[in-house]
């Protein structure tokens, strides 16, 4: 199951390698799309198959070069086999984002929520993108980039957000592991860095939200492909530095 994608369309050593987590839909698939459009073969991390497949089918009927990748953000043990499954032609990720989350806690109380919706939120928004940088370390390399997508809901600098405790506290421990592995990646020259889309129409964001995927996927795609190399341990909103 897991090679499958993979042998019906060898990768040619040359092309550039992106791997970008929950990229069945919303930001992630658009954040494919666009990378695919500029040239790199994208894998898209998808926990379903089936999800995974229609994504697929949707870039392949729009020219890009991709391959599908099952991969549970939420257990290591998937992380790794996501990894062991990744083709030899790929020796390197140019681009690795860590996009996949969940928001099952809009408008709950810190005081009246379960243990386990903390842990599940956290493991699956924060904890997911520090094991997936150690598991797929090997495949990162100088000139290689990371991206996590976080939120603005994480940030404290100016002041918490609580409309979402568990989703918050797991965005602002995102930004904490974007800013350990920037340091530990330093020497590599890997920058590291920490995106908020805005608020985005996709399943999780609402048909209120203001912005397009085209526009959530602006600025990690910048990060990805035209950003300075030196920008590394920030958090950027629409190109721009925004504070922790
Ligand atoms: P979305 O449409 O709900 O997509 C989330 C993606 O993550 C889906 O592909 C989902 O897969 C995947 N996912 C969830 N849990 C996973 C797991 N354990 N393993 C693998 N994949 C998993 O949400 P989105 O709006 O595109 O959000 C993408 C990222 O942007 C998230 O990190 C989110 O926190 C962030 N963000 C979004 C907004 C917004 O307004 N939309 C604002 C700020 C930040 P399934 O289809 O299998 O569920």
């Amino acid at each position: 199951m897991w090679l499958v994608s993979f042998l019906h369309h060898p990768i040619p050593a040359i092309m550039k390698h992106a791997y970008i987590t929950g990229a069945n839909k919303g930001i992630g698939l658009e954040i494919a799309r666009q990378l695919g459009h500029k040239g790199y073969h994208v894998f898209i991390g998808s926990r379903s198959e089936t999800r995974g497949q229609l994504a697929l089918r949707q870039l392949e009927s729009d020219g890009i070069e991709a391959s599908l990748s099952i991969i549970d953000v939420s257990v290591p043990d998937s992380i790794r086999k996501a990894f062991e499954a990744l083709p030899s032609s790929c020796g390197q990720l140019d681009v690795l984002i860590n996009n996949a989350g969940i928001l099952h806690d809009r408008n709950r109380n810190i005081f009246d929520m379960p243990e386990s919706l903390f842990a599940e939120t956290i493991q699956t928004n924060a904890l997911s993108a520090l094991h997936t940088v150690r598991i797929f370390k090997s495949l990162l390399k100088q000139g290689s980039r990371v991206i996590n997508i976080s939120s603005g809901g994480g940030a404290i600098t100016e002041g918490v957000s609580t409309w979402a405790p568990a989703y918050c506290i797991s965005k602002t421990t995102m930004n904490a592991i974007t800013l350990q592995l920037a340091s530990a990646l330093a020497g590599q020259e890997i920058p590291v860095n920490a995106v908020c889309p805005g608020w985005v129409r996709t399943d999780m964001g609402g048909n209120s939200a203001s912005r397009s995927v085209s526009e959530g996927a602006d600025t990690p795609v910048w990060l990805a492909t035209e950003a300075s190399a030196q920008l590394t341990g920030k958090f950027f909103r629409d190109r721009t530095e925004i504070p922790w």
